[in-house]
């Protein structure tokens, strides 16, 4: 595996990888991610291997996706050992550029989805969503793959990063080779998160409540029950279990994540953003909508 962190190396390296002359080219599958990779990462990496001849992973912690009391300067970083677990799962190459690489002086530019960005995560942490579009279009037209693996851990930048590949006609990749792995979870139910190390020894067994709690309402309301009435049960068992707050508890559409007072007969998702000590934790499920 080659490791990359500037430009005209990134170019040099994917010119090799593709191939050409007379042979087809060859075809590249992208995993961005920040680093203190896991097994959901990992997955991300496996299936991407499957789909294509070659897989480019970027580790990048992208300033541009942090508010300014958030943890930038906190973020695990831990590229010798995230390199070592590409290697072994037979990345061919990892782009691991530098922030000036990424944001050159002078650098002014912003892309912004409207809609699908304003809401939950977006409402809770304003111009997030504006950092993530615009370092996965860098990203894109960087690498240009032909395809490109997402986790549905985070369903909103999911649905962020397709609306702005459809909006903006890009093709490397294009929007219906944009694909979502499902969330991969510890034992217990947690979602794997690279923040879950933030978690102290007794936050760690607390927070299993969250796909717990999760389960519960979504039985509930498949079931049946009153929307807002069993999203309010669901934030008062967070809290009993040792959450300090919840951002948001919502079931939303799945495709446009517009908040449902009802479950209907399209596909529904819940998502929540709950915080224990410092930590914000998210996570999200599939409902399954009324039979109509
Ligand atoms: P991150 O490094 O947190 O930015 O994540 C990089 C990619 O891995 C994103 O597409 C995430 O949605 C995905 N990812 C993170 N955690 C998980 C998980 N537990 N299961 C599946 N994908 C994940």
């Amino acid at each position: 595996m080659q490791t990359v962190n500037g430009l005209l190396m990134l170019r040099t390296a994917l010119a090799q990888l593709r191939g050409g002359g007379g042979s087809p080219r060859s075809r590249i599958a992208l995993v961005p991610t920040m680093g203190a990779l896991h097994e959901g990462h990992l997955t991300l990496v496996r299936r991407a291997r499957a789909a294509a001849d070659h897989v480019v992973a970027s580790i990048f912690v992208n300033p541009k996706q942090f508010g300014p009391n958030e943890d930038l300067d906190a973020y695990p970083r831990q590229l010798a050992a995230d390199a070592a677990l590409l290697e072994a799962e037979g990345v061919a190459l990892l782009w691991a550029p530098t922030v000036e690489a990424m944001y050159p002086a002078g650098f002014a530019s912003n892309i912004s989805v409207a809609g699908v960005s304003d809401g939950l995560c977006g409402a809770a942490r304003p111009g997030h969503f504006d950092g993530v579009a615009t370092v996965v279009c860098k990203l894109f037209n960087q690498v240009q793959p032909d395809v490109a693996f997402f986790g549905e851990k985070d369903f909103q930048q999911l649905a962020v990063i397709r609306t702005m590949a459809r909006d903006l006609d890009l093709t490397a990749p294009h929007v219906d080779a944009i694909i979502g792995v499902p969330t991969v979870r510890e034992p217990d139910g947690l979602a794997m998160s690279s923040r879950n190390r933030y978690l102290t020894p007794e936050q760690r067994a607390a927070a299993a409540a969250l796909p717990r709690a999760m389960k519960t309402a979504i039985a509930a309301i498949e079931g049946g029950a009153q929307v807002t009435a069993t999203l309010a049960g669901l934030e008062a068992a967070l809290i009993a279990a040792g959450f300090a707050s919840v951002d948001y508890a919502v079931l939303a559409d799945s495709t446009s994540l517009a908040p449902l007072g009802a479950l209907g007969p399209t596909p529904a998702r819940l998502l929540v953003a709950a915080r224990i000590g410092g930590t914000r934790l998210i996570d999200n499920m599939a409902v399954t909508p009324r039979q109509s």
